[in-house]
């Protein structure tokens, strides 16, 4: 029935799969579960679906489901089965979390791995869906994990009811033991796993003799040495993240320009900056005002909305988690349109242009979409990108992979849950996929930035499941409102003891879930092992309306109880703002001079946003607020951002987050009713009130208070504890950093969003709090051990 043009069949009978579709097709259908494992770009993404769909697994209403790991794949890939299929994107269809074009008509549905999770929270049998596939499961991204153990034990529930439910799990390496050797999990008969070779060609692994600090510069040495010694073919370049991919792009391009334009030099040249005469007003006595009055907190933490009624059986929650970082490329910096001019340079003529272009997981999809387009003719294609290139998309035709050795990764104590961003070095099977990129369509090359005894010494075999490095609060709240069990579930790889305590601890610090694990008597806590705890936490009413909303689970809290005195919209500002990293500039862009001038007139506007009473006290969350405002009357232009202090990306993206959570909380509860004012005007002093005890509910176990000097028993130390603080969770001091509005007045007890580490501990987005709040806010927070 399918309509395929001739050259997309020519292409897919290349592909390595395509001699498998019988074999795959007969063991789906005489098993509940299977699990393909096949090389990087032998066809798995693409085609599965479209043999499911040949095979009807699409008809009588039902929908094949395909979850990927990262947003990106999850378009360009229901982009890219459309096409092959000759199908519209009415019939395959993309789901990410706020965004998708599914329709009543979809048949394939590309979506997130989270999506799912929601999914299935709403209907627990996913009636909807003949088949799930789960692609890229050697990521072990939490969610997938997650989905494969709910998926275990839907499956039998399914085959009872006469309807079944099968399961495709898709690797790009044969590390499958933990879904297939698990019995938890699958129990016997074990899922077959069916191998996919995909020929390839050699690769020639070249190290370098010596690892060097700066890979940045490495890396463009050497695709500078490639383009000018060796043969034809492309060359990909792993990097960490987007802001590295950004400035490589344009180093190489200006290095190899396409075209030679003395105009583009122009552009750089930035007019002088208009002094901007500030009002110095905010700078007068921002002393602590020590008569104040107490007042008693008005927010009621009983009183929130809810998708739900009380006793509503099956819990209805978001896909709490994919906060915004949930690819690991994402990253802050430049904007893409900056790099967009090819080239400068009118002495290179004699050399060979290149086509360089970024690949990084938040680039929209018709960027992505070029580098599969092969590049103008006489230049040589360079594509720079993160990690997205390892499995996730195949490029056609690169023959030299340049290879950093480096991932960025968000690095948790598990305990505290502090998180950081590290760059280190990735694990020999990614640097194996990596280098196999090179070998797709003829022997290739690959050049790694590092030597072979850092390769053997320092890299691990294999990268950690996510489960095991980050704080699973959220899953745990998911995972409690849809009365899943969290110490016994079939986790393909199960998280430690602490850190589910450590989760439900500020759950329950959070107000989500109520008692505690009890550890069976006499054993000691370093030896504890699942077996012996008991799971007695149960998810409090606050808890599943938190659970509701599509965010972490204190962002949830902060929109559940909001609605209180008409704050919404104003916590819905707030709650954007906070998830996108970096709203506010550090450094002036593109200015040669005064830099730090710029930077001191945009301290003096943050402080006039900060305005007065309770909203300087509620600081730099109240700049964020006033900043959105400002920018959105001005326009929001990047001229006005830039020359403000604002990250002008950011902003747009505040604004698109703020449309799609206003009408997720309509949809979910509609009695909320919340008109979206993307201007905002000011808040009343009340409302500035109310908001801090807003933001101190969501961020209750980040609270802090000042280190006083007599706390500082040597004298000497006294400039070093000059703006200290301490936390509930570190022994260490964190500190208010220069570029919080709340230095100038030291308040005594605050709250913080996180804590970031340069070369101290800071603390990020701080609002002054009053300490009798505390007792009404967290009564768990003193009773807890
Ligand atoms: P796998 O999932 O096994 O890694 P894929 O199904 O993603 O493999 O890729 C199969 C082939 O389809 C690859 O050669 C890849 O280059 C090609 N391909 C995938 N997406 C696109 C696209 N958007 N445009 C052109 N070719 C594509
Ligand atoms: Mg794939």
């Amino acid at each position: 029935i399918l309509n395929r043009s001739e050259a997309i069949q020519k292409a897919r009978l290349k592909l390595p799969i395509l001699s498998e579709e019988q074999a795959i097709m007969e063991a789906i259908n005489e098993n509940s579960v299977i699990v393909i494992v096949g090389t990087t770009g032998s066809g798995k993404t693409t085609q599965v679906p479209q043999f499911l769909y040949e095979a009807g697994y699409a008809r009588n209403g039902k929908m094949i489901g395909i979850t990927e790991p990262r947003r990106v794949a999850a378009i360009s890939m229901s982009q890219r089965v459309g096409y092959e299929m000759n199908l519209t994107s009415h019939e395959v269809s993309y789901q990410i979390r706020f965004e998708g074009n599914t329709t009543p008509d979809t048949q394939i549905k590309f979506m997130t791995d989270g999506v799912l999770l929601k999914e299935i929270q709403l209907d627990p049998t996913l009636k909807k869906y003949s088949v799930i596939i789960i692609d890229e499961a050697h990521e072990r991204s939490i969610f997938s994990d997650i989905l494969i153990g709910i998926l275990s034990r839907i499956i039998p529930v399914r085959l009872a009811k006469g309807k079944p439910l099968k399961l495709i799990i898709m690797s790009a390496t044969l590390r499958v033991e933990d879904f297939t050797e698990n019995i938890r999990l699958f129990k016997n008969p074990k899922p077959p796993v069916l191998k996919v070779e995909a020929r390839m060609f050699d690769v020639t692994i070249h190290y370098n003799k010596r690892t060097l600090e700066d890979y940045l510069e490495e890396a463009y040495k050497k695709a500078c040495k490639i383009h000018r010694q060796l043969p034809e073919g492309g060359i990909l370049v792993f990097l960490t993240g987007q802001q590295e991919v950004n400035t490589l792009v344009k180093k190489l391009r200006r290095t190899f320009p396409m075209q030679k334009t003395e105009a583009e030099y122009e552009g750089s040249k930035v007019s002088a900056f208009r002094k901007r005469r500030c009002e110095m007003k905010q700078k007068r006595k921002l002393t602590a005002d020590t008569t104040k009055k107490i007042v008693l907190p008005e927010i009621k933490l009983d009183d929130f909305v809810s998708a739900l009624p009380d006793d509503a059986d099956m819990d209805i929650a978001e896909d709490a988690h994919q906060d915004v970082g949930n690819d690991s490329d994402l990253d802050l910096g430049d904007d893409i349109d900056e790099i967009e001019g090819h080239g400068l340079s009118k002495h290179k003529e004699l050399e060979q242009p290149m086509w360089v272009l970024p690949l990084y997981s938040v680039l929209p999809p018709d960027r992505q979409q070029m580098v599969f387009q092969p590049p103008p003719e006489g230049t040589r294609l360079c594509i720079v990108a993160t990690n997205v290139a390892e499995t996730s998309l195949t490029i056609p035709n690169v023959k030299y992979v340049v290879d950093s050795g480096k991932v960025k990764e968000k690095v948790y104590d598990k305990t505290t849950g502090v998180s950081m961003f590290h760059v280190t070095w990735t694990s020999q099977a990614s640097a194996n996929q990596r280098a196999g990129r090179a070998g797709r369509t003829a022997p290739g090359h690959c050049y790694r930035l590092y030597s072979s005894a850092v390769f053997n010494d320092e890299f691990q075999t294999f990268s950690p499941a996510e489960i095991q490095q980050r704080p699973i609060d959220d899953i745990v709240l998911i995972m409690k409102s849809m009365k899943l069990p969290v110490i016994n579930f079939p986790f393909p790889t199960p998280p430690d003891y602490l850190q589910i305590r450590s989760s439900m601890k500020r759950l329950t610090i959070l107000g989500a879930l109520k008692e505690s694990v009890v550890p069976i008597k006499g054993v000691p806590p370093t030896k504890i092992r699942r077996k012996d705890i008991k799971d007695l936490t149960y998810i409090t009413a606050l808890g599943k309306a938190m659970a509701a909303f599509p965010l972490a689970p204190r962002y949830g809290k902060m929109l559940a109880l909001s609605h209180q005195h008409s704050l919404l919209p104003y916590t819905v500002a707030i709650v954007a703002a906070l998830t996108i990293p970096e709203v506010l500039l550090e450094t002036p862009v593109g200015l040669q001079q005064s830099v730090k001038d710029t930077q001191k007139q945009w301290h003096n506007l943050r402080l006039s946003w900060a305005g007065v009473g309770n909203s300087r006290l509620l600081g730099d969350v109240m700049v964020l607020l006033r900043c959105i405002g400002a920018a959105e009357f001005q326009g929001g232009d990047r001229t006005w951002c830039e020359k403000n202090g604002l990250r002008h990306k950011a902003i747009t993206e505040i604004r698109k987050l703020r449309r799609q959570l206003t009408n997720e909380i309509n949809l979910l509860i509609p009695s909320c009713d919340i008109a979206l004012n993307p201007k905002m005007p000011p808040t009343s002093d009340e409302q500035a009130l109310l908001l801090r005890q807003i933001v101190l509910s969501g961020l209750i176990d980040h609270v802090a208070r000042r280190v006083d000097d007599w706390e500082i028993k040597d004298p000497a130390d006294k400039a070093k504890w000059k703006y200290a603080y301490r936390t509930q969770e570190l022994e260490e001091p964190v500190f208010l950093p220069s570029s919080s509005v709340l230095r100038v007045y030291m308040p005594q007890w605050v709250v913080y969003q996180d804590i970031y580490e340069t070369h101290k501990m800071f603390m990020r987005n701080v609002t002054v709090i009053e300490p009798q709040w505390l007792a009404v806010f967290a009564p768990e927070l003193c009773s807890f051990t």
